[in-house]
């Protein structure tokens, strides 16, 4: 791991300028997904800006229909929430599912949104319940947020500050975990909104996507067996040792049945 040097910010406007003012930095949350990255070399960055102090992004609260998330919430702590669980239980769930419980206890919402790996859990929620995301700067829907593999609407020196996920009807999540990490080879997570059916898929593709020929089907009949005979292409899905694309895409068929199946 290269040398950088540290930062201990304690408002976000001051982590933000101090990002600003040295562009080869990058902020720090839990570290769970930063510090391998240093320790592989795959990034060098010159100074990190830790975000620990930032005491005004640890809050969970239930405001308006919506269940508002700050960026430093841990995934434990999202996992443990009586608000959480009792608005929108799906997101409980899928956060107790996270890695295991060092990763959970150190890992937090808005390093996992920000981070946009292509088989986290979190970004099939957001996408799902159609969520918003909030920065220092301006707040970013769901649908435009995710751009691509480890990409993000967010500027280099942008701030994500907290979530806010609208609370559904009703949502379930389904997920073929990587037997070691717990990563989703596929995850689907299904929301009716109220106004619709929306339906997230990670770990299939080179980022999360919604599965419109699902959502349409179950629109119509919010049934497993609505979607008999609707296969996701496998075309540009991700292949490696765990799945090939055609198996993904079979997990996906699969995982979205479970889901709709646990709505009930
Ligand atoms: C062994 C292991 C197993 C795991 N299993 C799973 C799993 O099953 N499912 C899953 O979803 N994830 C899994 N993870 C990843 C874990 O959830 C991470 O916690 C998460 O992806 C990143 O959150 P973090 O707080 O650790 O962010 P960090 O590692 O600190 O940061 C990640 C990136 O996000 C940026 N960043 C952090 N916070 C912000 C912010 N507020 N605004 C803007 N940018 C920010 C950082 O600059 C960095 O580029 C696993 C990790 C490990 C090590």
């Amino acid at each position: 791991m290269k040398d950088f040097a540290y930062h201990r910010p304690s408002s976000v406007k001051d982590a933000v300028a101090l990002l600003k003012s040295h562009s080869g930095g990058k902020f720090l949350a839990g570290g769970q997904s930063l510090l391998p990255v240093l320790k592989l070399e795959l990034a060098e960055p010159s100074d990190l800006i830790s975000l620990a102090h930032l005491k005004e992004l640890r809050d969970i609260r239930v405001d308006g229909g919506k269940v508002v998330i700050g960026a430093l919430v841990t995934h434990d702590q999202v996992h443990r929430s009586p608000e959480v669980h009792k608005a929108i239980p799906a997101l409980s769930l899928l956060a107790g599912g996270i890695g295991d419980a060092q990763v959970r206890n150190r890992g937090t919402l808005g390093g996992s949104v920000a981070h946009a790996d292509p088989a986290a859990d979190y970004p099939a929620a957001v996408l799902g319940l159609g969520a918003t995301i909030v920065t220092d700067r301006r707040s970013i829907a769901a649908d435009a947020f995710f751009t691509g593999l480890f990409a993000t609407a967010l500027a280099d020196d942008e701030l994500v500050t907290s979530v806010q996920f609208p609370v559904p009807k009703r949502a379930a999540y389904a997920k073929f975990a990587h037997r070691a990490s717990k990563y989703a080879v596929v995850g689907v997570f299904i929301a009716d909104t109220g106004s619709g059916i929306r339906v997230a898929v990670t770990g299939a593709g080179p980022t999360v996507f919604r599965a419109t020929q699902y959502e349409a089907a179950l629109g119509k009949k919010l049934a497993p067996e609505s979607l008999d005979g609707i296969t996701v292409p496998s075309v540009n899905l991700n292949a490696d040792s765990e799945a090939s694309a055609d198996y993904r895409a079979h997990l996906v068929g699969v995982m979205a049945r479970r889901a709709v199946a646990a709505l009930a």
